[in-house]
């Protein structure tokens, strides 16, 4: 059982900074002031469905009519958190995460100098980058080798792009591999986001995609429930017409399948989200993350299984029901 330990039956991300550095890290969220080409009409106005603009952790940005206006520095972004963390943690090492939109979206002098300006603070160790693959040139791999980047993000959500077109996420599965490899052969780690729970997808469809995640082996995932949100074209489809979403159990049960079936070496960044409380339409118990990921370990042990315990080297062998 790879990375499992007495808290948690799948390899968890605390537990690899443990192995791998010896110590605990804690992200720091930053926001740069980016937009995203899928916001500003580069794409396209309206974003993907689901998109507030707002990731799941803090938010000091302002949007105004797709821009960002940053409203403090990232020097006292990050001092406002640490100072919040510091009784609970006063041994932690921190990394810069950019979170918020499209973090590679501005010119490359002006991301040096924005990554430069995290990596200055004292107590950041390094940076995390999130952003599309189709804002990943071989300058900006160059960029993140220069720099103290310890992952890269990219949104994926589903491999089904018929479903990924109905998100309108504004690329396709292959435009998503053609950047995860440019990445993979320049050895940056990546995390890939997937959402689970978009209507139209079954479990196997689900399922089908965390076997990708077998196929391609990235350094890690995240994973959560599709958040309706307020002020979305996802949220006003829903408050014309509410439809189906999972139930806690439902999803618990999908994320158990889907991390027995899942490479043991792959890391766990995030087994549940949630958006913005006072924006959250449904599904509400996203809010008690606590209660998800405890029924999550107890789902796992009442089923005596583990990360990786289904996993099959050759996923097209596997049969998933
Ligand atoms: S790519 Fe990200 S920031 Fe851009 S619209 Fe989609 S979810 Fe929002």
């Amino acid at each position: 059982m790879i990375g499992c330990d007495s808290v948690n039956r799948y390899y968890a991300l605390s537990t690899y900074f443990q192995k791998k550095y010896g110590k605990k890290y804690i992200k720091l969220s930053l926001d740069g002031g980016f937009s995203c080409p899928n916001r500003d009409g580069k794409l396209s106005h309206k974003g993907c469905i689901f998109c507030s603009g707002e990731g799941s952790g803090d938010f000091s940005g302002i949007v105004e009519k797709g821009q960002k206006v940053i409203s403090d520095s990232l020097q006292n972004q990050a001092e406002s958190q640490k100072q919040l963390l510091k009784t609970k943690w006063s041994n932690a090492h921190f990394i810069g995460y950019f979170q918020n939109y499209t973090n590679t979206y501005k010119p490359l002098e002006e991301l040096g100098q924005i990554y430069d300006a995290a990596l200055a603070i004292e107590g950041i160790e390094g940076i995390a980058i999130s952003t599309r693959p189709d804002c990943i040139l071989e300058a900006h791999i160059k960029l993140f080798k220069s720099k103290s980047v310890m992952w890269v993000e990219l949104g994926l959500q589903t491999i089904h792009d018929a479903r990924a077109s109905w998100l309108r996420r504004y690329y396709d599965t292959d435009d998503f591999l053609f950047a995860y490899n440019r990445l993979k052969a320049a050895d940056i780690p990546v995390v890939v986001h997937l959402i689970l729970g978009i209507p139209g997808e079954s479990k196997t469809d689900f399922l089908k995609t965390i076997d990708f995640m077998n196929t391609v082996k990235p350094f890690g995932i995240k994973l959560h429930m599709l958040n309706v949100l307020k002020g979305t074209d996802l949220g006003i489809l829903y408050e014309d017409k509410p439809f189906d979403l999972l139930s806690e159990s439902v999803y618990i049960d999908w994320v158990c399948d889907a991390l027995e079936i899942l490479d043991p070496e792959i890391v766990i960044h995030r087994l549940t989200g949630d958006g913005p409380k006072d924006l959250l339409l449904a599904p509400r118990w996203v809010l008690n993350k606590r209660s998800v990921l405890n029924g999550i370990n107890k789902c796992l042990v009442t089923r005596n299984s583990y990360q990786g315990m289904r996993f099959n080297k050759d996923p097209k062998t596997e049969k998933v029901d």
